[in-house]
């Protein structure tokens, strides 16, 4: 039987494969394309988190697509942004092209064929064995982090442990969590976003964190999209306008985050102390060590993590785990902790290119020794593209701009009639100053410091970094050269096919 060929091949179904599948759809020169994914549906993130209180951190305005108007509150739950994401594939006809339950284990490229030699196991059967492909060019929309394995660390004494664990990222149909004693380890986003939601229930949550998180708080409301809808504006100009204001408040915050840490540090903490009882442990327990810039500040809608802390159902410990024990934990600073179940909120795996095994003529490629090219494409690996989103404000935001950008590049392989196009560095990395994909000095949440020694190298200008300033780079990147010192293109037919 003859391989399946595609012009395109797209690995991953969330946003950020959507909002490809989308430009694919739509350009003009009509381009055959397939998205894969290992999960049963499209969502990505969304369809892999189902704890309870999942829902978005940053308003849907921007974390939702510029094509397609957001309706609903500003901050949306899990189910509500995976509705939005099958409608834009069902809205745009989208759905033939989407193949689900296949997992990219194996990406050989080739340059006597100048393509790509795809290898997908199933997911859903076991027996199903290996499914091969070809593809002209490769899109990895993968996301940021391993979704079949949470991040586990490893504790003393965890087998010990006589209660149950659940991981977020996998959360079970029967979490029996009504009347627990019930230990969160973890500060982060899902922490807070699950806690005031699982109080309720439980006989007591304890959260227990090593360092505290900043946090922003809001109604779920925006005054400015209400006030249009009173007016009977068009939603598209709603989701515009509000869209436009949300990008700008993010640009606002990122510049005091990063030109005033100080203020901003004693602005964030105070809004908090101010919605917890009078001599709560602020400094201990909602203080944090870092700088408001060095990670995304979670957000906390209509103070309902500080209620249910004044209303003395959730307690926060910071401290350092011992040991487990049959009944609980012992932290470091002598506190027994009783837990019935332990709800390890602790956080992602990287994922480095879908944890496929990539090689080049048989050469296997480390990707940490690759130098990304604007953060799309990788020195010396041909018409290879990875989407990775933003990290200041909602990761969308990002992704439409690459997708843009990719599709720039296969009109321009297409009219020149080239048949891959590949980054060339030109010069000894060893003189480069390089860092980690994205710089630990500017932006170093836990999955992405733990994993910086796999993840592609960055420069310190353009083209070779990733652009941690959306600002700069929405002006920038659909209007940069294709034809730079550095692409090099190979022609159809030439003597390198
Ligand atoms: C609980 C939670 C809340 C969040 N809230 C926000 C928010 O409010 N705002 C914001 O900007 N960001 C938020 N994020 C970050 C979020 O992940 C991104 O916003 C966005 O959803 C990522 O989209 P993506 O398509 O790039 O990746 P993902 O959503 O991770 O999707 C990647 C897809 O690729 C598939 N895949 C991976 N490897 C392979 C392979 N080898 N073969 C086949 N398929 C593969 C996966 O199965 C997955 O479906 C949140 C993340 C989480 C976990």
């Amino acid at each position: 039987m003859a391989t399946e060929h595609h012009e395109v091949v797209v690995i991953g179904a969330g946003i950020a494969g959507i909002s490809a599948a989308y430009e694919l759809a739509r350009s003009s020169t009509g381009r055959d394309f397939v998205v894969v994914d290992a999960l049963d549906g499209p969502g990505g993130t969304w369809r892999t988190h189902r704890f309870p209180g999942v829902r978005s951190d940053t308003e849907v305005f921007t974390l939702g697509y510029s094509h397609k108007p957001w309706t609903g509150a500003p901050y949306a739950t899990g189910q509500e942004i995976l509705d939005y994401l099958e409608e834009v594939i069902a809205e745009n006809g989208l759905g033939d092209h989407f193949h689900y339950g296949q997992r990219l284990v194996k990406a050989s490229w080739s340059t006597s064929e100048q393509r790509w030699r795809l290898t997908f196991s199933s997911t859903d059967n076991d027996d199903a064995g290996t499914t091969t492909m070809t593809a002209r060019f490769l899109w990895m929309c993968h996301g940021y982090y391993r979704h079949d394995e949470p991040h586990r660390p490893e504790w003393p004494g965890m087998d010990t442990f006589a209660g149950r664990w659940i991981h977020p990222q996998q959360w079970p149909d029967d979490p029996d969590l009504i009347g627990k004693q019930v230990l969160v380890i973890g500060s982060g986003a899902t922490a807070a976003t699950m806690v005031p939601v699982i109080a309720d229930g439980c006989a007591h949550v304890t959260v227990l964190q090593r360092s505290p998180t900043y946090f922003f708080q809001s109604a779920n409301s925006d005054d400015l999209a209400d006030q249009l809808r009173a007016l009977d504006t068009p939603p598209e100009w709603i989701h515009e306008i509000v869209r436009r204001k949300a990008v700008k408040e993010m640009q606002g915050i990122t510049a005091t985050a990063t030109t005033f840490p100080g203020p901003m540090k004693d602005g964030l903490v105070s809004l908090v102390a101010a919605q917890l009882p009078e001599g709560y442990d602020v400094a201990t327990h909602f203080t944090p060590h870092h700088e408001p810039a060095d990670q995304r500040i979670c957000r906390i809608l209509n103070g309902d993590l500080f209620a249910a802390i004044s209303r003395g159902d959730v307690t926060v410990v910071t401290d350092h785990i011992e040991t487990f024990t049959p009944g609980g934990v012992r932290t470091k600073g002598g506190q027994e902790i009783e837990a019935d179940v332990v709800i390890t909120a602790t956080g992602f795996d990287l994922s480095i290119f879908g944890e496929a095994a990539f090689d080049i003529d048989g050469d296997p490629v480390d990707f940490s020794s690759t130098v990304t090219y604007r953060g799309i494409l990788f020195s010396d690996v041909p018409n290879l593209a990875w989407t990775f989103g933003a990290l200041r404000l909602s990761w969308t935001m990002r992704v439409e701009l690459v997708s843009q950008f990719v599709l720039r590049l296969l009109d321009e392989l297409a009219g020149s009639a080239s048949s891959s196009v590949t980054p060339r560095l030109r010069v000894d990395p060893a003189t480069m100053d390089l860092t980690p994909y994205v710089d630990p000095a500017q932006f170093s949440p836990g999955y992405l410091v733990r994993s910086a020694d796999r993840v592609p190298r960055s420069g310190s200008s353009e083209p070779w970094c990733y652009e941690l300033d959306f600002w700069s780079e929405k002006d920038t990147l659909p209007s940069v050269s294709l034809r730079d010192e550095f692409l090099e293109y190979v022609e159809q037919g030439s003597s390198r096919n």
